[in-house]
């Protein structure tokens, strides 16, 4: 790609990332439990049916791994968030590719004109 056109789109992710709206890491799970009632069905030894499903979201921050429980008011929102993220490291990688390959082909050109004089 040219020096131009890759700091074209370099700008044009800054302005996508702008509109980016609320966002947060992670993946959601569909989780079956056990509970601790004796005789529920959940504990049954022939034919266990465990309680669930219930949405869990699981996400790794500063090295730390956390699961919390989504509760089904909240899990559309909870979705768009994880897409916007999925967004976002999607948008902020392709700046960093651009950057690097931006980086080196600025040095070429300076490279060439060096040589020509
Ligand atoms: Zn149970």
């Amino acid at each position: 790609m040219q020096v131009g056109k890759m700091q074209k789109r370099i700008d044009k992710i800054k302005i996508e990332l702008q509109l980016i709206g609320e966002m947060r890491p992670g993946s959601l799970n569909k989780q079956y439990t056990k509970c601790g009632r004796q005789g529920c069905r959940c504990q049954d030894p022939e034919n266990p049916k465990r309680h669930g499903p219930y949405n869990q979201l699981s996400y790794v921050h500063h090295g730390k791994s956390t699961t919390q429980f989504i509760q089904k008011p909240q899990l559309s929102a909870v979705k768009r968030q994880l897409t916007n993220y999925k967004k976002f490291r999607a948008l902020t990688t392709e700046w960093v590719d651009l950057a690097l390959d931006l980086a080196k082909e600025k040095l070429k050109i300076e490279r060439e004109a060096r040589e020509k004089k």
